[in-house]
């Protein structure tokens, strides 16, 4: 699959050869940057995560775009991510959220990344390691319990600032229910953004600078908005999305997809009642219709769970729906009430094709997943 940079009917047309593809449309990408900064407090800065090839969206593109609109800080998975970006160069902070081998320092160094010390463990031997000063964001565990020297630890956490070749620049925390409505959910964030709080304060009691805060990812900037934060670090709703389908939040803070997903038909054909449609035969037809074999499968990153539950798509304006089970590289779709559909027409999986939108969120539900995993497992297949 090949990620095409602008949603534009002439270059679609002007590329009549590809099988499936991405569009990135920036246009959204500015209108959801633009409308998540004005929810910030004064002082607090966008932190794009741009981690897994930007959810999909291609992080080396998205990256510069962001650049270009005046974002100043990035967060990646790896440190990997984080070189491909400075060898792009991608100007600003790049802050590593994930564990990086002390052996790997070298590129901490070379490429300006701030990375993440999973633990106090990991932060001396980051120290250990370092021959030129390495800088870091120290991660606090407050009750998610992955990555994060727990927030209690006051003393080992303090012990850090005397690490010669340790750069502390700043210290943050994830939350992990964020997201949620419920009462029990709401206390334990509130608990855990006051754990995060009471460290940094007691380390600023005992003199020492926790330097940049930062906790919240995107539900967390939804739900919690106002807290005293150097950082919040923007991921799916960046992207336009939210993680399941929520009409209330959807209308209260309409976010724009960046990304939208096509493939064509290559092949029309008619099919009798009691005739079946592909592996397994799961899809019988009970009267005479015409179907088309979609270039798109499962190994662009369509779910195959997606089969044989109506899913709709779009050609020509107009929704139908995924027939039968999707196979690695091709679906079948219904096409009989578009009798106007040909081989070579676009349908479209996520996006707008006429009046008609399809949401990522939908098909992620539908795919029983969340959207940020079902954006960055849609792969790129070179034609
Ligand atoms: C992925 C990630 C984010 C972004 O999360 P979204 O929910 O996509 O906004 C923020 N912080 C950390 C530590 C992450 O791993």
């Amino acid at each position: 699959m090949i990620t095409k940079i602008n949603q534009d009917a002439m270059i679609v047309r002007l590329l009549p050869d590809r099988r499936a593809w991405k569009e990135i449309h920036y246009e959204n990408l500015k209108y959801n940057v633009e409308t998540l900064q004005s929810l910030l407090p004064k002082g607090c800065e966008f932190m794009a995560v741009v981690k897994a090839d930007a959810y999909g969206h291609g992080a080396v593109s998205t990256a510069s775009y962001l650049n270009r609109l005046g974002i100043r800080a990035f967060a990646v998975a790896t440190v990997q991510e984080g070189v491909e970006l400075r060898i792009h160069g991608i100007q600003g902070e790049i802050l590593v959220l994930g564990y990086t081998s002390p052996r790997q320092i070298h590129l901490l160094t070379t490429y300006d990344l701030i990375q993440t010390a999973a633990d106090c463990a990991h932060a001396r031997a980051l120290n250990d390691a370092a021959c030129y000063p390495v800088k870091i964001h120290i991660k606090l565990d407050t009750g998610m319990h992955r990555l994060g020297e727990r927030s209690d630890h006051i003393q080992e956490i303090a012990s850090l600032f005397t690490c010669e070749k340790l750069q502390i620049l700043g210290m943050y925390s994830h939350l992990c229910v964020a997201d949620s409505q419920k009462m029990e959910d709401i206390l334990f964030t509130r608990l855990q953004i006051s754990s995060f709080f009471k460290t940094t304060e007691q380390l600023k009691e005992q003199g020492l600078n926790p330097g940049k805060l930062h906790l919240q990812s995107s539900y967390g900037v939804l739900n919690y908005p106002d807290l005293p934060v150097s950082y919040a670090r923007f991921g799916i709703a960046m992207y336009g999305c939210y993680s399941s389908p929520e009409p209330g939040l959807m209308n209260i803070l309409p976010l724009r997809p960046v990304l939208s997903l096509h493939a064509r038909i290559a092949v029309i054909k008619e099919l009798q009642p009691g005739e079946t449609v592909s592996y397994g035969r799961n899809f019988r037809a009970g009267a005479p219709m015409r179907i088309a074999a979609v270039t798109i499968g499962y190994a662009d990153g369509l779910p195959r769970s997606l089969s044989n539950q109506q899913i709709p798509v779009l050609v020509r304006g107009r929704k139908t729906h995924i027939i039968g089970n999707i196979c690695m590289d091709q679906m079948v779709i219904d096409v009989t009430q578009i009798p106007e559909a040909r081989p070579g027409d676009i349908v479209t999986i996520i996006g707008t094709n006429g009046t008609h939108t399809l949401r990522a969120e939908n098909l992620a539900e539908a795919a029983g997943t969340i959207t940020n995993e079902l954006l960055c497992r849609l792969s790129i297949r070179e034609e």
